[in-house]
């Protein structure tokens, strides 16, 4: 080793310096959460620790008495956090304490909004706690051993917080980690034992292991020796979820979940179930008020469970616990049934752990309906965070549809509102006679679907719409063909059949001399078909029009314009879709087209006509050009008319 007597120099990666800027500042009026970040790394750390011990005997004896020790020097204007956990190698300090090893932290960083206030409240998302230290110390010194490791090949990390640190070899006797902070001048209260024991209270009372500080010296007797102060513990250490619900307060919970969750926000709701016979577990899961910034992101494969087994920490973000359209639920799941040395391979594929997959999702799912009945206002808060993450549910769990669908929320043609959304169960309570299907569109916003001419018969015979914008809607609908036992129809898409359903509004009379005869229509149809050739897959009369000239429909297999639109973008070969143009056969162009006795005319104007509806429902033109250019001779014949 190449530093073993002379420290080494390092500078921070420039993402770190921006990091420790930010966070002094933002922190500023919650200064004492960095002892709730050092202890809860500690408290990791011992956790590990005993994990590892469970494959190895060697670390089995340390196990036994792990604990976290904070002690202050007022003199020496200290504060020491101390553990015997699993401490860190050289590598490992440079990995962990001097990089920004995580990825989620430098799009943290980018993400950042310039306002102090919100970007403070990102903060506690990211896992960057051990550098919240600075917020109140003007130098921070590491000292650490890894389990395992000699005497000698301790480490010895410090820094000002500012330009970078230094490292250096050194001997220390027992494994762990000590943090010294240096408090700054200005923050010298956090010195006080009483300040400590307070904050070591409110924000870590549950951590399972002893948090010990030094006691007061009892007064000494006449003619007595003086006693020492002796090691007391200050923290309750018993694991929050193994309490019953009773004993258990709301404070409490919204601690619990900030400490282990790693959220600055109180959570949005939680649930905390104690399961027993032919299996035990518990289980007390937590939703948060905001979505993570990466939770759309198809990469992440984060999730948000912890497994623990019979109160012993086992691991991290534990995939199996939870379906991935649920990934943004945090908290723990304990199991009294897994055997501790459990491991991801084991999950995999494990009778215990898909019971309580199954009974953790029916307890999220039956706490969403709750809200969702009872406190609309929280539910839509949810909703827009959360919202798309269900839409992936008809894809993913088969069992559990018909239950998450209970909680879709769309816009509809009822409201016209962005932001104004139905249930599908309103939607079937408010169904027209004669209705039997729940209709629906897709577009790429909710302007274009709201404005889609496929809306017209619909809005004519006043049957309601739900209006779907979001990208993953029309992946959803291809798994979720029906609710309720009815099925869903793309007004988009096929043949529309509405003869029976809802009442139309009282035709207009005075125009019904003026329609086109059945035959004049086949003939119209009929030319341009020809005219058209292979660019449409048919032409038809359209029932689905009442004042646009014409639309593009849909295969009901076929995907929706934008969408194809979209994966074109994306580089997917996608087949040209030949759509079905459907006229509207009164509507005063079609009866100017119909008396165009010129063909080329014609043909140039029923291009125009078939690239116009592409346009309106979303689609893209091959040839915009040729449009633009059909679209001006079209103005100049106005002209030559005139
Ligand atoms: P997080 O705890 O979210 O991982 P931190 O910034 O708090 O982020 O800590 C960074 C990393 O430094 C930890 O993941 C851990 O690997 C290491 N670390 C910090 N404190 C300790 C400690 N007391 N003992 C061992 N490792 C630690
Ligand atoms: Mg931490």
């Amino acid at each position: 080793m190449t530093a073993a007597t002379e420290p080494q120099s390092m500078t921070f990666e420039a993402e770190v310096n921006q990091l420790l800027q930010l966070m002094i500042h933002s922190l500023y009026s919650n200064q004492e959460i960095f002892l709730r970040e050092l202890i809860s790394n500690a408290s990791d750390a011992c956790d590990k620790l005993r994990f590892e011990a469970l494959s190895n005997g060697d670390l089995q004896s340390q196990q036994a008495a792990l604990r976290i020790t904070i002690s202050s020097d007022e003199e020496a204007g200290t504060i020491t956090v101390s553990d015997n956990g699993i401490g860190m190698s050289r590598e490992e300090v440079v990995a962990n304490i001097g990089t920004i090893a995580k990825s989620g932290t430098r799009n943290f960083l980018e993400s950042l909004t310039g306002d102090q206030k919100t970007d403070a409240q990102m903060i506690g998302q990211f896992g960057v706690g051990f550098y919240s230290a600075f917020v109140v110390a003007d130098k921070v010194s590491l000292r650490t051993r890894r389990a395992g490791d000699a005497a000698a090949d301790g480490v010895h990390w410090e820094s000002d917080g500012a330009s970078g640190y230094t490292l250096e070899a050194i001997e220390k006797s027992e494994p762990g980690t000590d943090v010294i902070l240096s408090i700054k001048d200005d923050c010298k209260e956090f010195l006080s034992s009483w300040k400590l024991r307070s904050i070591i209270k409110k924000y870590s009372d549950h951590i399972t292991f002893p948090i010990m500080m030094m006691g007061e010296a009892p007064p000494a007797e006449e003619g007595e020796e003086q006693k020492s102060a002796e090691l007391e513990q200050v923290n309750a250490a018993s694991a929050l979820w193994a309490r019953s619900k009773s004993e258990v307060t709301d404070d409490e919970y919204k601690e619990f979940y900030k400490q282990v969750c790693h959220d600055y926000e109180d959570p949005l709701a939680w649930t905390h179930n104690r399961v027993e016979g032919t299996q035990e577990y518990t289980t007390l899961l937590y939703l948060p008020k905001k979505a993570p910034f990466d939770l759309y992101d198809a990469q992440q494969q984060r999730q948000g469970v912890k497994l623990f087994v019979q109160r012993v920490f086992i691991m991290d973000e534990a995939e199996k616990l939870m379906p991935r359209y649920l990934r943004f639920v945090k908290g723990i799941v304990d199991s009294s049934d897994l055997p501790l040395n459990v491991s991801r391979e084991i999950l995999q594929d494990n009778k215990i752990i898909d019971t309580i997959r199954a009974g953790s999702v029916k307890k999220i799912l039956s706490m969403l309906e709750g809200i969702a009945e009872k406190e609309p206002e929280k539910y839509a808060e949810f909703w827009t965070e959360f919202g798309r993450c269900l839409k992936e549910a008809p894809g993913e769990d088969f069992a559990n549809k018909e239950q998450v669908a209970k909680l879709y929320r769309f816009e509809s043609t009822e409201t016209g509102k962005l932001g104004d959304m139905v249930s599908l169960d309103q939607y079937i309570s408010r169904m027209k006679p004669g209705q039997d299907k729940i209709y629906y569109i897709t577009a790429d916003s909710f302007q274009a679907a709201s404005n889609s001419p496929h809306l017209e018969i619909f809005r004519d015979k006043s049957l309601e719409v739900l209006l779907m914008h979001d990208r993953v809607d029309e992946w959803m609908m291809s798994y979720l063909a029906e609710y309720d036992g009815k099925s869903f129809v793309s007004i988009a898409k096929g043949e529309l059949d509405l003869d029976g359903v809802g009442t139309a509004k009282a035709d207009d009379d005075k125009n019904e001399a003026d329609k086109p005869t059945d035959e004049e229509n086949e003939s119209l149809v009929k030319r341009l078909k020809e005219s058209l050739g292979d660019k449409t897959s048919e032409v038809r009369v359209s029932k689905r029009l009442t004042t646009s000239p014409a639309c593009v429909v849909l295969g009901e297999q076929e995907m929706a314009l934008h969408m194809q639109q979209l994966m074109k973008q994306m580089g997917q070969e996608m087949p040209s879709t030949k759509p079905v143009l459907e006229i509207n056969p009164g509507h005063p162009i079609l009866r100017l087209l119909d008396k165009e006795p010129d063909d080329e005319k014609f043909g140039n104007w029923s291009e125009l006509l078939l690239d116009q509806a592409m346009l309106a429902d979303g689609g893209q033109l091959d040839d915009g050009a040729g449009f633009v250019k059909r679209m001006n001779e079209m103005f100049l014949a106005l002209h030559e008319d005139s």
